[in-house]
């Protein structure tokens, strides 16, 4: 077994953050935040009580647009396409809301499109039409192509790393069919940023403060290119400006963690980053792959730090779940079929160390498995 690349990152982000009182193995879910992150939330939120609310958010401003910039950034568009928002379910919700297509028009997704997504489609009154894909769900770009140029939907979307198998789409190949095309394409990058390279031309990418960014909960945030910006109808205000799809009151202090948890991510180094959290996912599938029966989703080298157990039978993935964190102190996700309702038939359970995670700890997983 190999040793976890860049041990300094797992030391580093474990020094930065309060002792974990369980071993945290859910990140997928929800990161621990740096001690840093907590203090300027609470900070902000403490200088809204001592100037006022609207007078903190004045002397935030130039954090603010530097948060807007570096998020941006990382998807390849610029600090005027950000609109910050409150969720991944809320970004989508408002991007197809807004974008105001004739009812039962088809947006292409994956067989293991996220609930939340397919709902927000189907309630904007539009199809999921479910693109091919192979036993893995991961999508077949030839077969992509040719639906595309034979009668292409109005959208395609894409969710890049799923929330209940994290195996990575290629996000490259799809932009560069969708650009080929002239199909928009939105991308879900919930799961994926901070673990996967997202800077690939996408016309809406939206995602979530809290999952592999490790900032606070209740942020999210939807970027529109301009060109496809100037198609979508805000509730109010100007489609032009991207925070005309804001809402007006926000949780201010959790905008500002963000942009100090990007600047975190940032500074240990994004491609280092990635290279320690696909070692830790290799490790973890190595020690796992048939413990007592359960069986590795994912394959061993796929460049993700989550891992997703399909149990043996007879074994109850909700008491192991409960079990796990009741007797051990380990925390990791049940993920029910209702979370990608049309490729999940079963109860999986994922574990998803985040870059703290020590060789000690993936072999305790194992032994209590
Ligand atoms: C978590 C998740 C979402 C929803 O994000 P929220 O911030 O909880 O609304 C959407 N898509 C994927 C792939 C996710 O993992």
């Amino acid at each position: 077994m190999s040793a976890l690349p860049h041990p300094e990152l797992g030391a580093s982000w474990r020094a930065a953050r309060p002792r974990p009182a369980a071993v945290h193995l859910d990140s997928a879910a929800c990161s621990r935040q740096s001690v840093k992150v907590l203090d300027a939330v609470a900070h902000h939120a403490r200088h809204e009580a001592e100037v006022g609310g609207y007078q903190a958010e004045e002397s935030a401003a130039p954090l603010l647009q530097q948060g807007r910039s570096v998020l941006a950034g990382l998807v390849g568009l610029a600090a005027a396409d950000v609109a910050f928002c409150e969720s991944a379910s809320s970004a989508v919700r408002i991007l197809f809301s807004s974008w105001q297509l004739p009812a039962g028009s088809r947006v292409a997704v994956l067989p293991g499109e996220y609930h939340g997504n397919l709902a927000a489609i189907r309630y904007a009154g539009l199809q999921p039409q479910v693109l091919a894909a192979d036993d893995l769900g991961r999508v077949d770009l030839e077969a992509l192509a040719r639906s595309l140029r034979a009668d292409p939907p109005a959208a395609v979307h894409l969710t890049v790393v799923a929330s209940h198998r994290a195996v990575v789409q290629p996000l490259v190949e799809v932009s560069r069919i969708c650009r080929a095309t002239g199909v928009p394409l939105v991308v879900d990058v919930a799961q994926a940023l901070g673990q996967v390279d997202c800077d690939v031309p996408a016309d809406a990418v939206y995602g979530t403060s809290r999952k592999w960014l490790a900032g606070p909960r209740g942020v999210g945030f939807l970027v529109l290119r301009p060109s496809f910006r100037a198609r979508l109808t805000p509730v109010q205000g100007d489609p032009a400006e991207a925070t005309s799809f804001e809402t007006h009151d926000a949780h201010v202090a959790g905008r500002v963690g963000l942009t100090l948890a990007i600047g975190e991510h940032l500074a240990a180094g994004p491609v280092a980053v990635r290279q320690r959290l696909a070692g830790i996912g290799r490790a973890t599938r190595e020690r796992l792959e048939g413990v007592a029966g359960w069986r590795v989703v994912e394959p061993v080298d796929e460049p993700t730090p989550a891992t997703t157990l399909a149990a043996p039978d007879g074994v109850d993935v909700t008491e192991t779940h409960t079990r796990l964190r009741v007797e051990h102190g380990i925390v990791t996700t049940l993920c029910l079929p209702s979370r990608a309702p049309g490729e999940l038939a079963a109860p999986v359970l994922r574990v998803s160390p985040h870059l703290d995670v020590t060789e000690a700890e993936l072999d305790q997983l194992a032994s209590v498995l």
